[in-house]
């Protein structure tokens, strides 16, 4: 891997990644290991996206659901390889059951540091941090090229991914987009790190005293309502405990894309976050002497926009466990509802059975050469309920960067219509071959 803190040295390369989170680092490698020229945009100074620049502690969607005493991949491939070596690093611990699912427990920053690690091997890989996508070119079939605000030159490329979360660089070019109404947007949340705690263990039996405790905080007046749905969530530490803080809908105003709401969010968060340490070390056994030892201070969107692709997956493939000719990977994660602060509404697949992702979900249906990777992939706000986990999207960016390989390969510079399937079925079998079915 080449780092750049500013500028790449050279404006032309075979595929372009936009956004470094696990969706965009799965597609760099990816690319990167095909042997394509690959250059990979990242806005803060550190890979993980989400995870290490909100806190996000676990990591779904990487296990079958089931109730088998030991859990299956739902996907093999860079999923599962990356799973491998954040528990063989001890960044991640696990498998850990919650009801009828299993999750990772990893530590944000231990996880953004293999993600370097790994970039770092690939010799065919440029890392640009501290760099926005500012804007992009097009023909208005085909992306040219696309401007970053460390590089006074466009940046051309073959093929190029939008892992953005935001989908900002699908936004730029002008391709369609979804996006829910305002008021029915998952809501945004808070999460941060509670130290020097005296708790046994951070179980069923703790959370739901602690809820308790809270529920009674907020009828005594000490508590905002808005803690009702407070969760607590182990770190992997002795004396911590993660906290996720839903944040109440600003109704109609409420945009995960305006830079002034997410101020308005952030300092309600902060606001939320002291409330809730001053009450524990005051009310709860344990946390007598807690302080708030991590936070970002940044509340976070779980959803915005989501690309139109060739095909829209639907909240009924997710509960059917539907199968696709032109299937990449496998979402193995129930439907998790948020548009309230009264904690998520979930619906799990019918037979716990897990649905296929379509390449055609992964390709933008008003440009050749422009895929979707992670969040932003084509999907009802239902469907991206369960597609938008970690674990899902390390499987759909690993597809996205074999998919801009195939593209990249081809002589006609796109997947032909009509093609999809014949394309996907190698990509298919390389994501899955190293998992027993
Ligand atoms: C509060 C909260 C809790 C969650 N809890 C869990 C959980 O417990 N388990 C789980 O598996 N998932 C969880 N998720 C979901 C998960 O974190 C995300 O959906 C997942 O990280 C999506 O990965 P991604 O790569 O698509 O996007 P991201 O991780 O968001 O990465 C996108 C990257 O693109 C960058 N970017 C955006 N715009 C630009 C631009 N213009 N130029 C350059 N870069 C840009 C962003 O800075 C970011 O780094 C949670 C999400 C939230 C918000």
């Amino acid at each position: 891997m080449q780092t750049q803190e500013q500028t790449p040295s050279k404006s032309n390369y075979d595929a372009v990644i936009v956004g470094g989170g696990s969706a965009g680092v799965a597609a760099a490698i990816a690319c990167a290991r095909e042997g394509l020229d690959t250059l990979l945009i990242v806005r803060g100074s550190e890979l993980g996206g989400n995870i290490s620049q909100c806190l996000v502690h676990s990591i779904s969607g990487l296990y079958l659901i089931s109730g088998d005493v030991v859990p299956h991949p739902a996907n093999g491939g860079f999923a599962l390889e990356f799973t491998e070596r954040l528990l063989k690093t001890e960044a991640a611990m696990g498998p850990v059951r919650m009801n009828r699912v299993d999750v990772l427990v990893q530590e944000p920053q231990l996880f953004s540091l293999q993600c370097t690690r790994l970039c770092g091997k690939e010799k065919n890989l440029t890392v640009v941090f501290n760099s926005t996508l500012r804007s992009v070119t097009s023909d208005g079939a085909v992306i040219e090229s696309l401007e970053i605000d460390t590089q006074p030159e466009p940046i051309r490329a073959a093929v190029f991914v939008d892992a953005s979360s935001d989908a900002k660089l699908s936004f730029l070019a002008g391709a369609d987009y979804e996006e829910a109404d305002p008021a029915e947007l998952h809501r945004a949340a808070y999460i941060f790190s509670i130290g020097n705690v005296n708790l046994d263990d951070v179980d069923d039996d703790s959370r739901f005293i602690l809820s308790q405790k809270i529920v009674a905080g907020i009828r005594d007046g000490s508590l905002d309502p808005q803690l009702a749905a407070a969760v607590i969530r182990p770190t992997g530490l002795a004396d911590e405990s993660s906290w996720t803080i839903d944040l109440e809908s600003e109704g109609d105003h409420y945009s995960p894309l305006n830079p002034e709401c997410l101020t308005r969010l952030q300092i309600l968060s902060c606001q939320l976050a002291a409330q809730l340490e001053a009450y524990l070390r005051a009310s709860v056994e344990g946390f007598e002497k807690c302080l708030i030892t991590a936070s970002h201070g940044q509340s976070t969107a779980r959803e915005s926009r989501r690309v139109s692709g060739r095909y829209c997956l639907t909240e009924n493939d997710i509960l059917d466990g539907v199968e696709f000719e032109d299937a990449v990977c496998r979402s193995a994660w129930p439907i998790e509802l948020r548009e309230s602060v009264r904690g998520p509404k979930s619906k799990s697949p019918k037979k716990s059975k897990p649905c296929d992702i379509p390449l055609r979900a992964l390709i933008s249906k008003d440009f050749d050469n422009l895929l979707m990777a992670g969040r932003c992939i084509s999907a009802s706000q239902q469907a991206q309920g369960a597609l938008r986990v970690i674990g899902t999207s390390l499987a759909v960016g690993q597809a996205a960067g074999l998919a801009a390989v195939a593209i990249k390969r081809s002589s006609l510079g796109t997947i032909p219509l009509g093609e999809e399937a014949v394309v996907a079925a190698p990509i298919h079998e390389k994501i899955l071959s190293n998992i027993d079915r």
